[in-house]
């Protein structure tokens, strides 16, 4: 099925991003994975190679996981766009839109009971809320994606943690809730049914476990 998904991606013209890109970077990783994570785009590195962080920022995230006790083979990896946007920049919402329902599809075939998203992007798109990353890291909520309930855990994207050095002990604070988060989710029982995947829009879907502060947004800058 997850193969059915990847064949019908590959050729995909959703959006203008067809027209850049050497290939569609789908994802990859254990397609039984309890622990699914989101980036944002494939970059120079991925958009070659097709696979998901296989540049600095997938060597961070190597080093976290192995910080955890987990390996890639553990996890499915994914991004929110499937395509590189142009010298890296910013996706646009008309091409997150085109390429959400194969994110969507992804989650609905993997069933995790966690995903992590890593940076803004992701976490905007999956927590159907426009809480950024900088108050929203580090914070579990329960959302319900591919009819099933999930745990989101929003973390900064490991280039964020590469431009500003003092993000990584961040990263690696908020990496080290993750063993104790998945056994949570191990223990929820399955949530019924309510809805084809879409990410969880109304708030009544997507209940925080620990409510944020209600302080002001800071300003977002891409992976910030
Ligand atoms: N950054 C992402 O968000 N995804 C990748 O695959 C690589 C870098």
């Amino acid at each position: 099925m997850l193969d059915a998904l990847q064949a019908e991606a590959s050729v995909c013209r959703r959006c203008r991003l067809h027209s850049t890109r050497t290939q569609v970077v789908f994802g990859v990783g254990n397609p039984h994975a309890e622990l699914m994570f989101v980036g944002e785009a494939p970059g120079f590195h991925e958009d070659k190679q097709g696979y998901p962080f296989v540049g600095q920022a997938g060597q961070l995230l190597d080093q976290l996981l192995s910080g955890i006790g987990m390996t890639r083979a553990d996890v499915y990896v994914a991004n929110t766009l499937k395509c590189r946007p142009p010298g890296n920049r910013d996706p646009q919402p008309d091409e997150i839109e085109a390429c959400e329902p194969y994110l969507f599809r992804q989650i609905e075939l993997i069933e995790p009971t966690m995903i992590a998203t890593l940076g803004n992007f992701a976490t905007k798109l999956l927590s159907g809320k426009p809480t950024g990353i900088t108050r929203a890291h580090g914070v579990e909520q329960r959302v319900t994606l591919g009819g099933r309930e999930v745990l989101l855990y929003p973390l900064y994207h490991p280039a964020a943690a590469l431009y500003t050095p003092s993000l990584r002990t961040v990263l690696e604070q908020d990496f080290a809730r993750i063993p104790a988060l998945l056994a949570r989710g191990a223990a929820t029982p399955a949530a019924p049914l309510v809805r084809a995947a879409q990410p969880a829009r109304d708030p009544v879907a997507a209940v925080p476990v620990l409510a944020a502060a209600a302080a002001p947004e800071p300003v977002q800058l891409g992976l910030f």
